[in-house]
């Protein structure tokens, strides 16, 4: 039995021989994977596109595994994203440091890919089963698909961006109660508030926009002026 994966998996790894076998042995399970060489180029991809699981070397050209892996956990768009690590050296203090970090799994090379692939597949099971268990409730128009980091509104999966993603995450965690500015760039950019700074409401606007495409009939991000947004669901007949 093969397991589905709901998204793509994302490879980051500079071995092009490492990365080529990791590709094949998940392929042949059914499972599609896009690779990258660099962490900006990581970056770029986690910000247009939603991946199920995240497969991560630590040695890169342009940083450490270990480095993004702590970015990533603290941006609500990836907090929960499921993250293995790879590292070269079957080093404990590279695997403790991945784990206290954030990362789920660890693997030291060289690894078998049946192992990759068993460990992958235990990862996202766990994922799954954390999706469909308590801890994950959102109001009933959305379904937030953690497993699969994406959001469906009436049963439609709306296509977000990382950061509309992330907002909209943290305003269904929090519906019904208003979200400052601030705090959603906290936690969904991870950056420091700048009174001058556009970004969220430049998001909220697109991400109104998606909402509005799949249904028209209500406004469910609203304005409070001076400070800030929430999210409201429509009041039952
Ligand atoms: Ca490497």
């Amino acid at each position: 039995m093969t397991v589905p994966a709901p998204c793509p998996l994302l490879l980051v790894e500079d071995d092009p021989a490492i990365a080529e076998t990791v590709t094949y042995a998940l392929a042949r399970e059914g499972m599609i994977t896009t690779h990258c060489l660099l962490l900006q180029d990581a970056r770029r991809q986690l910000e247009h596109q939603a991946y199920a699981a995240l497969i991560l070397d630590i040695g890169l050209p342009d940083g450490s595994g270990l480095d993004f892996c702590r970015e990533l956990r603290q941006q609500a768009a990836t907090a929960t994203l499921p993250i293995l690590m790879l590292s070269a050296r079957s080093d404990e203090l590279d695997r403790v440091l991945g784990l206290e970090l954030g990362a789920d799994d660890y693997l030291g090379k060289p690894f078998s890919p049946r192992e990759l692939v068993a460990r992958l597949r235990a990862l996202l099971r766990r994922s799954r089963q954390m999706t469909a268990g308590p801890g994950a409730p959102a109001p009933e128009a959305f379904v937030h698909d953690l497993a699969g980091q994406r959001i469906l509104l009436h049963g439609t999966a709306l296509a977000l961006t990382r950061m509309e993603y992330g907002l909209l995450a943290c305003l269904l965690e929090h519906a019904g109660r208003i979200l400052a500015r601030d705090y959603l760039l906290d936690r969904v950019w991870g950056v420091r508030a700048d009174s001058a700074d556009r970004t969220v409401d430049t998001h909220v606007k697109t991400l109104r926009a998606k909402l509005r495409q799949v249904d028209g009939r209500h406004e469910y991000i609203a304005t409070h002026r001076g400070m800030g947004y929430s999210l409201e669901l429509p009041q039952q007949p």
